[in-house]
């Protein structure tokens, strides 16, 4: 077998990529799911988004959210921003990282956020600008395909990745925001841009967990993952939901890949999801329970 990392990085999504696809869920319930999150071991998290909350509805109230979730010592918050406004905005709020996105194809950057590519890299740059000394990690969308031009280049992503870096983002994650990634694509996009790199995995065409795995066996230890396998992309078609946290952490315990994360409490965590969101979550061990849970 081939050697897999020792430590995973696991940026737990879900409050932030999650419940954006959901209705929008109060205040109060989204700080419980990350304090959930957070106390079943959880140590790097995209909480909140600083998006304006017309646009955006299920995202309002960032600010109240980072003020009232709890901050243990050596845990990483996250705040997604869209421009500089909202990177100054969630740097007033004490986050301690920031994630843009920029996607791999133009149509859909321009559905997204009205931006050519262009336009999105010169956002980066002022983002980057005002982060101080946070990281800014630039997440790029539409990585293993397109809703609109279909298949893209690898080394057109790759390309377009390392013209984030060349921006200021201190590190480059490739998102499968259509579900199109499969192994052998995940494996011609490390080759393409080594191991240092992160991962955001979409579960559409049921390859989430298969891709991080080939992800993993060719060197890669960070990513993406969303509590329940809540997301999804109003402009991805059929877009279902994130690589789950707790069917990743469940393979990944099994394998002996260290994370921070224990299954148990994060489960309890889970079921908080479904209840904040008002439906079952799509996570299949959420749903089947770890694999030598006994009947009774
Ligand atoms: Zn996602």
């Amino acid at each position: 077998m081939t050697t897999l990392p020792a430590v995973v990085d696991v940026r737990e999504v879900g409050p932030r990529d999650g419940l954006q696809a959901e209705a929008p869920v109060p205040v109060d319930d989204r700080v419980r799911l990350i304090d959930a999150v957070v106390a079943a071991g959880v140590t790097h998290i995209e909480a909140v988004s600083f998006v304006s909350p017309k646009a955006v509805p299920a995202m309002a109230g960032a600010a109240q959210v980072m003020a009232q979730v709890a901050r243990p010592e050596g845990v990483r918050f996250v705040a997604l921003v869209p421009n500089v406004r909202g990177a100054e905005m969630a740097m007033a709020s004490e986050v301690d990282e920031l994630t843009v996105t920029i996607s791999a194809s133009p149509a859909y950057n321009e559905k997204n956020v009205r931006m050519s590519i262009e336009e999105s890299l010169e956002a980066i740059a002022g983002i980057c600008g005002v982060a101080g000394g946070a990281p800014v990690d630039g997440v790029v969308s539409c990585a293993f395909g397109s809703p609109y031009e279909g298949e893209i280049p690898v080394a057109e992503v790759v390309g377009l990745g390392e013209r984030v870096l060349e921006a200021g983002a201190a590190s480059v994650t490739y998102a499968d925001t259509t579900g199109m990634g499969t192994p052998r694509r995940v494996v011609e996009l490390v080759t393409a841009a080594g191991t240092d790199i992160g991962f955001h995995f979409h579960d559409t065409r049921g390859t989430a967990l298969v891709n991080a795995f080939a992800a993993m066996e060719a060197g890669v230890a960070r990513f993406d993952a969303s509590v329940g396998g809540l997301g999804g992309s109003p402009f991805a078609a059929g877009a279902a939901g994130n690589l789950a946290t707790e069917d990743f952490v469940a393979m990944l315990d099994d394998l002996g890949v260290e994370t921070s994360i224990d299954l148990e409490a994060y489960l309890a965590a889970s079921a908080i999801a479904a209840q904040v969101v008002g439906h079952p979550v799509p996570a299949r061990v959420a749903t089947a329970g770890p694999r030598t849970r006994l009947a009774g």
